[in-house]
């Protein structure tokens, strides 16, 4: 065959090709073709080819680049709605993990002054738990001698967040990838970091510092809405009033640290027991409010005897609020008073008191239901 006729055949089949493996293979092909002028013919195929090459090079890096700018948009944008990180954080990850598809991505954050691994949910890579001890004192990249690992840090203001950790599968990890991969950070300290000020600012105005349920300012706020909704939705609502017996008695014999440490054991034991879409608040110094949306008398009955008992038998140990503690441990009981929404609202709270208050008079530990006459 003619070299013409043969270059027609091999542009046809190369805008066929759609990545480089294709194009390499007829680049093969072409060798082994035998027609007249077979040189020339090599010569000017190779030239098509590499162009093709290029030509598919180009493309890629565009389509990398726009997905790369895709990405920094989004994670930009997760704060706009979230603030929990551990929503946020498997998003980023997500959103990493595309773009920088052939390595494994980590992330981990500080908490407590070491790195948690937040994303994916394991890491069983040593080397990496070595290089992270380095980090602690260097808010840049690190990598292993080979780069095939390396260590992005998360950075606010000099100070360390976490950092995103590539493992590579084959090659090292390229500049270009370097370069993505610490923008990409960058853009994920300051979505983090934002969450966490927006995290905290929330939780000073909602949450108790003590016991981290709802104070009460955010309770009248919570049982406005789930009054509301009860009335609204024709739906069950209830209420338990829960109060520490003989409190003032640990507080003189123990201490003020012994009854902080009572307090804060009491509201965990009780919202272990709780069901996530209750309501739990810190009334007062040793009183709490539950509201119980969808609940039925007869099953707020029976969550209050639940957290009655759970509380009777837990053993608070008091060395935890000081080592030196001539007493180890100690149990409490708590008094609770149920009343269920009567379609008014005004003294949902006020009866289920009414009702801790005939607990506490029948002699304590005990579960009282709030009677309508
Ligand atoms: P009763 O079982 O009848 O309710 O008796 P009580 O001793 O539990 O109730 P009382 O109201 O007499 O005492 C409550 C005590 O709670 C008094 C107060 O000093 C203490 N208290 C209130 N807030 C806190 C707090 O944040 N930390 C500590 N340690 N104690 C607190
Ligand atoms: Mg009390
Ligand atoms: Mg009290």
């Amino acid at each position: 065959m003619q070299i013409l006729e043969q270059l027609k055949i091999l542009a046809k089949s190369l805008e066929l090709c759609e990545d480089t493996a294709c194009a390499e293979k007829l680049l093969k092909q072409c060798a082994d073709i035998d027609c007249a002028g077979s040189g020339e013919f090599r010569e000017l195929a190779e030239a098509m080819v590499n162009l093709k090459l290029q030509n598919l090079s180009l493309k890629e890096k565009m389509r990398k680049s726009v997905e790369f700018h895709d990405a920094m948009k989004n994670i930009a944008k997760i704060i706009e709605t979230q603030y929990d990180l551990s929503y946020i954080i498997p998003i980023i990850g997500e959103i990493i993990d595309k773009i920088i598809s052939n390595h494994l991505i980590y992330i981990f954050l500080k908490e407590n002054g070491r790195m948690k691994l937040e994303w994916p949910s394991a890491c069983n890579d040593t080397r990496i738990t070595a290089l992270l001890a380095e980090l602690s004192s260097k808010p840049h990249s690190i990598f292993t001698e080979n780069k095939k690992i390396g260590i992005f840090p998360l950075v606010n203001e000099n100070r360390i967040l976490g950092c995103i950790v590539a493992k590579s599968m084959e090659d090292g990890i390229s500049n270009e990838e370097t370069g993505y991969i610490e923008q990409l950070a960058a853009q994920a300290s300051i979505t983090i970091n934002r969450a966490n000020v927006y995290a905290e600012i929330l939780k000073h105005a909602t949450l108790d510092a003590l016991t981290g349920f709802y104070n009460r300012r955010q309770l009248e706020e919570r049982l406005k809405q789930e009054i509301s909704s009860a009335k609204r939705q024709k739906t069950s609502l209830c209420a338990i009033m829960v109060d520490i017996d003989y409190f003032k008695q640990v507080n003189d014999t123990y201490g003020h640290a012994a009854g902080d440490l009572v307090l804060k054991t009491v509201s965990k034991i009780m919202r272990s027991q709780l069901r996530e879409y209750d309501i739990a608040a810190r009334y007062g110094g040793e009183e709490f409010a539950i509201l119980l949306p969808f609940t039925q008398e007869d099953e707020a009955a029976m969550v209050a005897e639940r957290l009655r008992k759970s509380v009777e038998n837990a053993v608070i140990d008091l060395t935890k609020a000081d080592e030196n503690s001539k007493v180890k441990n100690i149990r409490v009981t708590i008094s609770l008073g149920v009343n269920k929404f009567d379609g008014n609202g005004g003294n949902l709270l006020k009866n289920a008191d009414k009702a801790l208050y005939e607990a506490k008079e029948s002699g304590r530990n005990t579960v009282k239901m709030y009677k309508y006459t």
